[in-house]
Parts: structure tokens; C-alpha cells; sequence
């Protein structure tokens, strides 16, 4: 996330998840409007990011007023309330905003609002609850990261059967599909590796690769 890019966000809905979106947003430095419904949330809130208002998003001359379609990117952070969150959804796509990226509680409402037009759906409990669910098969596997349906990223600490090996003599390409992007050992990453690199005890390595192939990796002790 760079500074220099000016970008605007904003973020509608101001529950756990909204909240550490905006947040992170406006510590990495870029311009970000919060809004929610709720007078106590945006109170709260008002001294995290650059503004905060108070606005029903499903009431279209409010939404405009806000001049949401100058925002490059909106995300849709209401949870509980879907019809709120699908409406709101729905009026950004009409408006004319460019990005919009919206949070779903299952695969149903995802794909309403692929549907209706959002550019972006995410999962933050299915997501979370996945990389929870790797984390307690592999004590290995640090973080676990879902690219597309086929294709992940992980964070493992070398298994013992592979320390001391180069890359090339460990071999992971041939016989799991997976690559090496990165290593980190202490403070140091090491990026790209070289195949002569050797696999240090406490080295971790960033994975990618097919998520049949990154599975078998963590199966390694
Ligand atoms: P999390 O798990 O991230 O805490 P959640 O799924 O519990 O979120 P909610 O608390 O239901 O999410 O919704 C997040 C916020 O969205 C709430 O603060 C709520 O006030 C706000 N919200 C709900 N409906 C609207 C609306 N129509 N316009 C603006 N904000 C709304």
C-alpha cells in the first residue's frame, strides 16, 4: 500500500470487520470516509479515519449526497442486515461507482451480489474459518491463504524432513507442484530464493502452488 497514491476509500458499515478495514486503510496512509447508520458507532469512530458520517445507505439521495461516486473504491461492510447490505450494494452499482467490494455471509449472497454487480465479494468468516482449519492440521503451517478455487498460498516452517537440504535437493516443484516465492529466516527474507539456498531449522517458507499440492506439503513433519 503506497503512500503516494492518493486513492480514496470508503468503507459503509462500521462492525468489526468495517472498522479494521478502515482503520488499516487510514494508517497506510490513505484518504478514507467511514459511514454507518448507528449515531454511537460513528461518534466512536470519528477520530480513525479522515470522516466519518452518519447516513442510511439504502436511501439513495442520501447516499448521493455523500458524493459516493467519487470514491475509487466502495466497500460494503454490513453483515447482519442483508437486505441493507445487498440495497446498498445495488445503489452503488447504479450511482456509478467504480469498485465496489462487498462482504457476504454465504455463498448464496455472494453470488446475489456478483449478480447485482459488485466487482469484488469476500468471505471474512468462511476465509478466516479456513485458515483456522489448516492451522490446527498442520502445527507447521503458519498462514494459509485461499488465491482462487485451485491455487494457494502458504506459510509454513521448513519441515524437519526437508531442513538442511538446498531448494533443488528438497525439490518441491517435482513432487508437489508447489514453488518457493520467499523465505524468511529471522528478520531477513530472502526473495526470490536461488535453488542452492539451504533450508535452514527455523526458516519459514512462502509457498505457492495447487492447493492438492500445498496440502501434501503441510502433511510433511
Ligand atoms: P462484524 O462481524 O464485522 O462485526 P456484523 O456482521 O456484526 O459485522 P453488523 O454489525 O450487522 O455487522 O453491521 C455492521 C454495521 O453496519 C453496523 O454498525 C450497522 O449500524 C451498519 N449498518 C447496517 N445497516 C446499515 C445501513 N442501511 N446504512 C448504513 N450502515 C448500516
Amino acid at each position: 500500500m503506497g503512500k503516494k497514491d492518493k486513492r480514496q476509500y470508503a468503507i459503509i458499515g462500521l462492525g468489526r470487520f468495517g472498522t479494521s478495514v478502515a482503520s488499516t486503510l487510514f494508517r497506510a496512509g490513505y484518504e478514507v470516509l467511514a459511514i454507518d447508520a448507528d449515531e454511537e458507532r460513528v461518534q466512536k469512530f470519528s477520530d480513525e479515519v479522515t470522516h466519518v458520517v452518519q447516513a442510511d445507505t439504502t436511501d439513495e439521495a442520501a447516499l448521493k449526497s455523500l458524493g459516493i461516486r467519487n470514491f475509487d473504491t466502495v466497500v460494503v461492510a454490513i453483515g447482519e442486515d442483508v437486505q441493507a447490505n445487498i440495497l446498498t450494494t445495488l445503489l452503488l452499482k447504479e450511482i456509478g461507482v467504480q469498485y465496489i467490494v462487498a462482504k457476504a455471509r454465504n455463498e448464496l449472497h455472494g453470488k446475489m451480489l456478483t449478480k447485482i454487480g459488485a466487482d469484488k465479494v469476500i468471505y471474512p468468516e468462511r476465509d478466516m474459518g479456513v485458515r483456522v482449519a489448516h492451522n490446527l492440521v498442520s502445527t507447521n503451517v503458519l498462514d494459509y491463504i485461499e488465491l482462487s478455487p485451485n491455487l494457494s498460498l502458504v506459510e509454513v516452517a521448513a519441515p524437519r524432513t526437508i531442513r538442511g537440504l538446498s531448494l533443488a535437493e528438497a525439490n518441491l516443484r517435482a513432487l508437489y507442484g508447489v514453488n518457493v516465492v520467499a523465505m524468511k529466516r529471522g528478520e531477513q527474507i530472502i526473495v526470490p530464493p536461488q535453488p542452492d539456498e539451504k533450508i535452514g531449522d527455523h526458516d519459514i517458507l512462502i509457498v505457492v502452488g495447487s492447493t492438492a499440492g500445498v496440502q501434501k506439503l503441510e502433511e510433511l513433519e
